[in-house]
């Protein structure tokens, strides 16, 4: 590692065009696509994201770059004209805002429902900071990780990062979650999560996990933090100011009896090559956490499946236990991202084929959707039909889990909602049909 460990340093549309690898390695046009684009989707990378993980020889294709600034070709061609006109125009900051509202609502800001399903009515209050869709855990959103170190841009919580009314999740105090945590004991399980929990200082934290072990809840049993820290900014556990603190927080955790499952986000193999995330890997499990990883599947990112099988050994050599593939979700630059359910399931047979059983903790590929979390099983084909098999790995009714259920193949398809039952059946187990009395 570098004698001078660096200090983290935002660079986002305000003042990109000022760093110097930017300058040197980006074109004007490429300049420009950021800006437009970046006016609609979030944008934000740091000097650790430039300095040790991009590899400037591969612009643009380089996975890191793409995992992180925006991309031309990531809004339609009629929106990305109506941005750069209202730019070159010159106008408002709110008829530019009204502008570009209009395409963030265009690019299904709140898929899977979360805003109508999962805020759970608790003694008369919505509590919006916590989501509670599978039986066993609960999300809870610190008021303060609504951010992250850097934004991915296939992001499904973009909507928090560019403030759009309505569709912010935070929950200030954590007495409400204990008192509900208590009222559910069949929860097992608390997510922290985001933006990244992983961005506040270990302060902050410490007031929020302080509560839930001062007197240790009996049915919580993992407490869990879902962090991108790892990829994005591993000097949080190393060199930032508050790194002992916040580690000498997990060993807390752990003390009092509670599994701390720290749920490491990683895209590519690359972001486990640096010495930092290595070391910031090194220290969590020191403490007495387990770190598990998932990620979703992404073209131009990650979409091969020998980018798979060494992320997921190199995850086993430094002791993390890969956990879930995911498949990108119906939402932001979806159509940029979006590979194929077919492809996905190969992707994952092919790499989880080259792996040790100890990588084959790993679950996928996996749609978060309405219903649940669906996991594509492969193709199979019955009775000279070709069919998708797929199965709940998670939903929010418990009966739906683990059972088998089949869809008419469709080799386009990207998400759940294009498939179509199986056996000319109207419609799949999970769908209620529509009552006739809510029809008039
Ligand atoms: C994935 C997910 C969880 C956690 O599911 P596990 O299978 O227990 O990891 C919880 N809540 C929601 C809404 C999720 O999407
Ligand atoms: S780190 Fe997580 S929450 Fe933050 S932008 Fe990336 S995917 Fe979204």
């Amino acid at each position: 590692m570098s004698h001078q460990p660096p200090k983290y340093q935002a660079i986002t549309l305000r003042n990109f065009r000022k760093n110097a690898l930017i300058q040197r390695h980006l074109s004007a046009e490429q300049m420009h696509a950021i800006e437009v684009v970046g006016n609609v989707l979030p944008f934000k990378v740091n000097n650790y994201v430039l300095d040790e993980l991009i590899d400037w020889s591969n612009i643009p294709e380089d996975p890191i770059f793409q995992l992180t600034f925006p991309q031309k070709e990531m809004l339609a061609p009629h929106d990305f004209y109506l941005v750069e006109k209202a730019l070159a125009e010159n106008q408002s900051k709110a008829e530019l805002t009204h502008t570009v509202n209009q395409i963030r609502l265009g690019l299904n800001p709140h898929p899977a429902g979360q805003m109508e399903h999962n805020v759970p009515l608790f003694q008369n209050t919505r509590l919006q900071g916590i989501q509670h869709k599978y039986r066993e855990t609960v999300l809870f959103f610190p008021k303060q990780s609504q951010t992250c170190h850097a934004y991915c841009t296939f992001c499904f919580r973009w909507p928090q990062f560019v403030g759009m009314e309505g569709l912010k999740f935070a929950m200030q105090e954590t007495g409400l979650l204990v008192d509900y945590l208590k009222a559910n004991p069949k929860v097992s399980d608390v997510l922290f999560t985001g933006g990244d929990p992983m961005i506040m200082k270990a302060n902050r934290m410490e007031a929020y996990l302080q509560p839930l072990l001062e007197k240790r809840i009996p049915n919580l049993i993992n407490i869990r933090i879902g962090s991108k820290m790892l990829g994005y900014w591993p000097y949080k556990l190393i060199s930032d100011p508050d790194a002992d603190d916040m580690l000498r927080l997990f060993e807390r955790v752990v003390k009092h009896g509670y599994q701390l499952s720290f749920m490491a986000h990683f895209n590519h193999g690359r972001e486990l090559q640096t010495p930092a995330a290595q070391e910031a890997i090194r220290r969590i499990r020191n403490t007495g956490a387990v770190i598990r990883t998932q990620s979703p599947i992404m073209r131009h990112i990650n979409d091969h499946p020998h980018v798979w099988r060494d992320m997921w050994k190199q995850q086993v050599r430094l002791g993390c236990i890969p956990y879930y593939m995911f498949i990108a979700r119906d939402t932001g630059a979806q159509s940029y991202f979006a590979v194929p359910l077919e492809r996905c399931h190969r992707i994952y047979r092919e790499a989880y084929q080259q792996v040790g059983g100890l990588a084959r903790t790993v679950r996928g590929p996996s749609m978060s959707a309405d219903p649940g979390k669906v996991q594509i099983l492969g193709t199979v084909n019955v009775g000279g039909e070709k069919l998708f098999n797929l199965r709940f790995i998670q939903s929010r009714n418990p009966d739906w889990v683990g059972q088998p259920f089949f869809a008419r193949y469709d080799p386009r398809a990207i998400w759940l909602d294009e498939l179509k039952p199986a056996f000319d059946q109207p419609n799949f187990f999970f769908e209620e049909p529509v009552e006739i009395s809510q029809m008039n």
